[in-house]
């Protein structure tokens, strides 16, 4: 089986020890890139570092809306920087989370609508973190321009009638552990919703593990567990699935 996993952080220290063997387990079961990104400026220098080393690792620069204080016009110019090596496919994470609020929400949404006025000018996608400010994170985007095909709502966290503004408008989604998680019906009820060529598989690596192996680092090579319960929801094979969201990862990212 051919797979993608378009969202990863591996530049965390969390895999300093064994990075490369992580690399090696995801290549065994068919993990053929992975799109490894940034959440902060020292994450999304790592992340083009790490893409710089390894020929099926890609990289994704931006600021996820955790740090969204420390988006400035210098720190922004530096990601518009990074983003010109070949190796950057996507602008992100960036976004909206009301659920930790670690910035203060008006700080979050400036630090947001620039990051997508960066992938504008940039003519690159966008990967998108939202949680608890489905209302919110569409307004902005839909203020800002039209991303339609070019926009990601990663860690799709949300329920069956939020994806419908998502299908509306034309954006992937992009599944992961979640749905493995006996209290995220609403998740794959969206998951159900979702046209096939829109939807993208991810890990979110170490965040998120996926059943059966909650409680442990995540790591790209569960995306198999994730293809499959992916596949179980929309009542198709694995080999299907996979090979349908990773035709939809590469028409995305531009592979
Ligand atoms: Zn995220
Ligand atoms: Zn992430």
């Amino acid at each position: 089986m051919r797979l993608i996993d378009t969202h990863a952080h591996l530049d965390f220290d969390n895999y300093n020890q064994d990075r490369e063997e992580v690399l090696n387990r995801a290549r065994k079961i068919g993990v053929e890139k992975i799109v490894n990104i940034g959440a902060d400026l020292e994450g999304s220098r790592r992340a083009v570092k790490l893409a710089e080393k390894y020929d099926d690792v890609y990289a994704a620069v931006g600021i996820h809306p955790h740090e969204a204080d420390t988006v400035n016009q210098k720190s922004l110019a530096e990601i518009i920087k990074l983003a010109s090596s070949s190796r950057v496919k996507a602008i992100g994470e960036c976004g909206l989370d009301f659920y930790y609020d670690n910035s203060p929400r008006e700080i979050q949404k400036e630090a947001f609508k620039k990051q997508l006025n960066s992938a504008l000018e940039l003519e690159l996608p966008v990967v998108v973190h939202s949680r608890e400010a489905a209302a919110e994170t569409l307004e902005i985007i839909d203020q800002t321009g039209d991303f339609a095909k070019k926009l990601i709502f990663h860690c799709y966290a949300y329920g069956p009638e939020e994806i419908e503004e998502i299908i509306k408008r034309d954006y992937y989604a992009a599944f992961g552990g979640l749905i493995t998680f006996k209290n995220a019906q609403p998740v794959r009820d969206a998951l159900k919703k979702m046209p096939l060529n829109r939807i993208l598989l991810e890990t979110d690596a170490p965040y998120l593990t996926p059943a059966p192996n909650r409680g442990k680092r995540n790591e790209p090579a569960y995306l198999e567990y994730i293809v499959k319960k992916a596949a179980e929801i929309k009542g198709i094979s694995a080999e299907k699935m996979g090979e349908i969201t990773t035709e939809n990862a590469d028409r995305i990212y531009n592979f």
